[in-house]
């Protein structure tokens, strides 16, 4: 996520990070490096002058010249700017109806369905609601098919009505049903165009009058910098917005689009999104999302991540087995289960500081366990619950089925043992400890 930002802006501060002499000269030379990395993040032109003009402002009425450490004082000041920028503090959505009513908008291809399912998944899971989801799109049949599909992944119900060409009455009929049945939140997804269109424009504002929705979100491709910008601009002059959702943020190395659009619409940011699974999704806080542009990671995210798959059952479950030393495979296979719903492994890493650096041009596969988990597939029932058994005869054939090399087996089996040991040692305390170990 924003790389290229990332990299450009702490070149940029480089110089005043180490312990050169700084000068008023070389303030004004960061400031205008950083201006260039906002435009060269397809940031428009008015919003990065603006910003360094401010940063400049704040560093020399602070002394940034005399003061023992001006680099972190300096990347304070683009921090907090920053976090200025993109919205200041992180806004919840309106949940006070019954039911309330979210209508989603935005273009065809934006995520939008996606992220309906994703975000009728989040109010399920983690804020105890009781959603369904209505598909108002009358153009594209497939449109309905998707959201069905999603519905049944998520188990969340789907309403829809392919007799019916009128988005409106769909959209109210839906909301009838969800009265009816006691569903308290109903997420309405949209059709979308290719580009704005007066058409399209004219049908979203007729169901956004023909429903009065509590929250209305706008939903849009991150990657398409200042067109989404533009986008988002078109949207909010026909309906006024609540909230702005930023999709396919994982493949966003820019970041124009997030670090703009608060200050063009000046309307927040409420959710991204960072991937295609359904668990992809994410409050967005600017303060974190600052920190990660600034290439500080984002701690507390990647604890709350891990706090959200501890699964106190699975780890009692776990403990017991340890005691008893029958912690087998596919005890190890659920854990990397569970470390997989965390997200994937290039956002995780991102999100531990100083780490996205390190790890730069590496080739980190996003399914970082796939030959791990080929290989105890290919175990028997019998090998996964007693490893004590692999001897060289069997780790040929597993080695055969997984389409790896010995090697990794026995590599696997010596990572096995050593987190037995481990997991060993923190008994008691189980996973918790591990989590107040990273100062959860
Ligand atoms: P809609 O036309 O606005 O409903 O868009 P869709 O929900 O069909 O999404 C278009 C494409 O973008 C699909 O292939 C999705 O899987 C993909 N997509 C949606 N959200 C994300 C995201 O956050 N990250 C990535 N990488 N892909 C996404």
């Amino acid at each position: 996520m924003f790389d290229n930002l990332s990299d450009k802006l702490d070149k940029a501060l480089h110089v005043l990070k180490g312990h050169g002499q700084i000068t008023e000269i070389n303030v004004a030379e960061t400031t205008k490096e950083v201006r260039r990395a906002l435009l060269d993040a397809d940031v428009n032109f008015k919003i990065a002058k603006e910003f360094t003009n401010r940063v400049k402002e704040k560093a020399l009425g602070q002394n940034v010249l005399t003061t023992l450490q001006p680099g972190q004082l300096m990347v304070k000041i683009v921090k907090d700017e920053l976090t200025q920028l993109m919205g200041g503090e992180s806004e919840g959505i309106n949940l006070s109806g019954n039911p309330s009513v979210i209508l989603m908008t935005g273009l065809q291809g934006s995520g939008k369905t996606t992220f309906s399912g994703k975000l009728a998944n989040f109010l399920k899971t983690k804020k105890s609601k009781k959603p369904l989801l209505v598909a108002c799109d009358v153009y594209r049949p497939a449109a309905i098919d998707q959201l069905h599909v999603v519905g049944d992944q998520i188990g969340v119900p789907v309403y829809s009505d392919r007799e019916n060409n009128d988005p409106v009455a769909i959209a109210q009929a839906g909301i009838a049903k969800a009265k009816a049945e006691g569903y308290n939140v109903v997420i309405i997804d949209t059709a979308g165009r290719l580009a704005v269109d007066e058409k399209m424009m004219a049908e979203i504002s007729d169901i956004h009058k023909g429903i009065q929705p509590q929250e209305t979100l706008f939903v849009v491709d991150s990657m398409t910098g200042q067109d989404a910008v533009n986008t988002a601009k078109a949207f909010n002059d026909i309906l006024n917005f609540d909230g702005v959702i930023l999709t396919k943020l994982d493949g966003d190395t820019r970041g124009g689009a997030a670090i703009s659009i608060k200050s063009v619409v000046d309307k927040p940011i409420k959710f991204i999104g960072t991937g295609e699974k359904m668990e992809a999704i994410d409050v967005f806080y600017p303060s974190r999302m600052a920190d990660r542009i600034l290439g500080m990671g984002d701690v507390i995210s990647l604890v709350e991540r891990a706090q959200e798959q501890f699964d106190e059952e699975e780890a009692r479950k776990i403990q017991k087995k340890i005691a008893k030393n029958k912690f087998g495979f596919d005890d190890f296979l659920s854990q990397i289960q569970q470390i997989k719903k965390m997200g994937n492994m290039k956002d995780l890493m991102g999100m531990i500081p100083g780490a996205g650096k390190a790890l730069k041009g590496l080739d980190i596969d996003d399914d970082a366990f796939k030959h791990i988990e080929a290989i105890i597939y290919s175990m028997t029932p019998e090998e996964r619950s007693t490893p004590s058994k692999l001897d060289a005869s069997r780790k040929k054939r597993i080695a055969k089925g997984a389409g790896r090399e010995v090697q990794e087996i026995n590599q696997l089996l010596k990572q096995f043992d050593q987190m037995s040991k481990m997991m060993k040692m923190m008994q008691g305390g189980g996973g918790k400890k591990m989590m107040q170990m990273m100062g959860a």
